[in-house]
């Protein structure tokens, strides 16, 4: 089986090297030149762990090849997956434009029955859009082929994307066919053997179903948070509270963690524009709503927090950041906590100094109005010299195993913000430093 992938992002890539490595002959497509020049270079313009061994084993063996030329890509695949970005407009829609440009390209190519599936997440609706751009580019060329359009909205997270391509809770898959049907199922069983859930239904479930399981992630992480700040205020532990709550079967563990607030390339856009769709078919989603305006609450408190205890003023005070991507173990800033922290804290004042494992190329052109006031560091000790505070963002590893005390000697004054909870059980930290964690 041949398979064009779309967009070599943190979905396409991650997607086209998986097919690859179980035996299917893939070729990436990608707008951007530079990246097709990196990936043909064997570089991998994303930081993903593990992704790279993969790849480099299926280069070189033949099944998998990278291409700016729109032509061959989809002249290639009998199956084509759309992985382009859907970012966020203004008024919170996601932009379609990019799933467009590639269905037109699809129709002014198609010369015999495909499959597009596609994989971004996209309003309800999109698959009839992309099916009506090809129908119209085929209707200009007079010809009339058979195809097919699926939704299988991905669900991977970002940093152990690799593991959840091999292993997802389930595939979803919005079939209009018998025959797209039995495509899907080809492809997906060279990779599960049958070991996974398929939820087929039809296009308009199956876009919906991504909506609707970010969604309710981001409501997870917005309710816990604001029980953490309300724990602050009574005295009760928001970590020993989330603990007993996902004890109970019903409820589960996960995303019950306090922190700064949800960030990354999906929770902050997918809630916006599943209450954009809200608002175009007339049903207001009050309790997503309520979720994405908690969250932005939930970065600001943060900053409050750091300035109220360091006595209402950072003029002249120099703040350490540890961790800057959205979460470890990727490169990725899109909307990341520690950007809205960062301008809040030089608003008041504040001169930053920075250090994150793998997020400070994207953070320095994120953050390029700031740059005056922000020092990249070569690690976590070099961020801490001078500084009055620290502010632990994001849960890297390497920040559970800082020797406390030299970091601590390093600096001017010894507040320590751990907005991950990182160090909540410890009480070394709480003598060492002025220390100050989050529920
Ligand atoms: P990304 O921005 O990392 O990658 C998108 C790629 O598409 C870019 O390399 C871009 O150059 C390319 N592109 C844009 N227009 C193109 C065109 N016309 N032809 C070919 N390539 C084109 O995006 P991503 O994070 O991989 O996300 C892709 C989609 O998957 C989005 O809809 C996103 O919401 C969804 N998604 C993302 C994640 C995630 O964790 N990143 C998880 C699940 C779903």
């Amino acid at each position: 089986m041949k398979v064009t992938i779309v967009g070599t992002g943190y979905v396409g890539l991650v997607q086209g090297v998986i097919l690859a490595n179980f035996g299917i002959n893939v070729i990436c497509f990608d707008t951007d030149q530079s990246k097709i020049a990196k990936l043909e270079q064997g570089i991998i313009p994303i930081y993903e762990p593990g992704l790279k061994e993969i790849m480099d084993k299926n280069v070189l063996e033949g099944r998998l090849s990278f291409t700016n030329d729109y032509k061959i890509a989809y002249n290639h695949g009998q199956v084509i997956f759309i992985a382009v970005g859907t970012p966020p407009q203004n008024d919170g829609s996601a932009d379609l434009s990019y799933v467009a440009e590639v269905a037109k390209q699809i129709g002014s190519t198609l010369k015999e029955y495909k499959v597009i599936v596609n994989k971004s997440t996209v309003p309800v609706g999109t698959g009839k859009l992309v099916k009506k751009i090809i129908q119209d580019q085929l209707n200009m060329r007079n010809t009339n082929i058979n195809f097919d359009v699926v939704s299988n909205p991905e669900f991977l997270r970002e940093g152990c994307a690799v593991n959840d391509c091999l292993h997802p809770n389930r595939v979803v898959i919005g079939v209009e066919t018998e025959k797209a049907k039995q495509v899907m199922q080809a492809i997906y069983n060279v990779l599960f053997i049958n070991q996974v859930p398929f939820v087929f239904t039809n296009i308009e479930t199956a876009e919906m179903i991504k909506y609707a399981s970010n969604a309710f992630l981001a409501v997870k992480i917005s309710f816990i948070n604001e029980i953490a700040l309300l724990a602050e205020k009574v005295g009760a532990d928001t970590q020993v509270i989330a603990r007993a709550m996902g004890m109970d079967g019903r409820i589960s563990p996960k995303f019950l963690h306090c922190g700064p607030g949800y960030g990354g390339s999906c929770f902050p856009k997918d809630t916006k524009a599943l209450i954009n769709i809200g608002q175009q078919f007339n049903e207001e989603m009050m309790v997503v709503s309520a979720a994405v305006m908690a969250n932005e609450k939930q970065k600001s408190r943060m900053v409050d927090k750091i300035l109220d205890t360091m006595g209402g003023n950072l003029s002249g005070k120099t703040v350490g950041i540890l961790g800057l991507s959205f979460k470890p173990d990727t490169d990725d800033m899109r909307d990341a906590p520690a950007i809205d922290i960062i301008e809040g804290l030089v608003r008041h004042g504040a001169k930053i100094k920075a250090y994150c494992p793998k997020g400070m190329e994207e953070s320095k052109w994120r953050l390029s109005d700031l740059q005056a006031n922000i020092l990249y560091c070569n690690d976590e000790y070099d961020t801490a010299i001078e500084a009055d505070a620290m502010v632990l963002i994001t849960e890297w590893n390497q920040f559970r195993g800082l020797d406390l005390e030299l970091l601590k000697n390093k600096m001017k004054d010894k507040y320590f913000f751990d907005l991950r909870n990182v160090f909540s059980k410890s009480n070394e930290i709480k003598h060492i430093f002025n220390y100050y964690h989050v529920g």
